[in-house]
């Protein structure tokens, strides 16, 4: 039940002849369930193991399994039907349509799918109950709280039922009361089987995740796991 298994994986970038090596042999590996932070300074490669984990980027060398599905050498093509799939985005701002409603945002993704209309506000509904906005959902983004909004922007991450839920700095415009409530929600779903991968450069944020993996210059400098939720407000 590996989600994601990673060896040696590497990217640089050519800054005009000028090499930048942002990560230079990460090794790691997450089940489904698991609830994993990645934490590291300003630098240390976050963003760039993000966008490989999210399907967005390939690597230079080293190998990327998805869910047993070599991506580390697959077309630009294929790596889009696959991040269609399996990988639902949650980011800092929330990216919400402001004039539609939160049952219409979380639908959008379903558009795109094809899925019918009936079949798509079921599996909306269904979504925005999974983070407690069922009775939200004709709401537009601006009659919401800001966490209501991060819930909504889950909800529709999760509408495809992708294999990984894929946070960037998922509380860095919220309060720390309403972080928590964020961290809540992604503890429950990874409780219920769905795998969250969040990146934050915040320890106290990273300190709800049940691991926490910290890069530091392009490697894994401790990756440990906790057992214990731990509600801070
Ligand atoms: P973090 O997210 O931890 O701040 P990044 O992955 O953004 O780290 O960056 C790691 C290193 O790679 C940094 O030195 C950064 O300047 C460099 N870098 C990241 N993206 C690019 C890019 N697209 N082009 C050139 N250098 C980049
Ligand atoms: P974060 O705040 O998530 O660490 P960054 O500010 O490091 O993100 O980077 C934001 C975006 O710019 C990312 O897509 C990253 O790949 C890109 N980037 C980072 N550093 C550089 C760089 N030196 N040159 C070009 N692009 C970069």
């Amino acid at each position: 039940d590996w989600v994601i298994v990673t060896r040696q994986l590497t990217r640089q970038y050519d800054m005009g002849g000028e090499i930048v090596r942002a990560l230079r042999g990460v090794d790691l590996a997450i089940r489904r369930n698991e609830y994993v932070a990645i934490m590291g300074p300003s630098g240390s490669g976050k963003s760039t193991l993000m966008n490989l984990i999210g399907c967005l980027d390939t690597p230079n060398g080293g190998e990327y399994w998805l869910n047993g599905m070599l991506v580390s050498t697959m077309s630009d093509d294929q790596l889009a039907r696959v991040r269609n799939k399996e990988i639902g985005f949650v980011f800092q701002t929330f990216n919400l349509l402001p004039r539609a409603s939160a049952l219409q945002n979380v639908e959008l993704p379903l558009v795109y799918a094809g899925v019918s209309a009936e079949e798509r506000k079921k599996r909306a509904t269904e979504a925005l109950e999974r983070v407690q906005l069922g009775q939200r959902m004709h709401h537009r983004p601006n009659e919401l709280s800001g966490g209501q909004r991060q819930r909504v922007a889950i909800a529709r991450a999760l509408v495809n039922r992708p294999s990984i839920l894929l946070a960037d700095e998922p509380t860095g415009n919220l309060d720390s009361q309403t972080s928590s409530e964020i961290m809540r929600v992604f503890d429950e779903l990874s409780r219920e089987g769905q795998t969250v991968v969040m990146v934050t450069h915040e320890p106290d944020i990273a300190a709800n995740a049940r691991r926490v993996v910290v890069l530091r210059d392009g490697v894994i400098a401790s990756d440990e796991r906790r057992n214990q939720f731990v509600e801070r407000v």
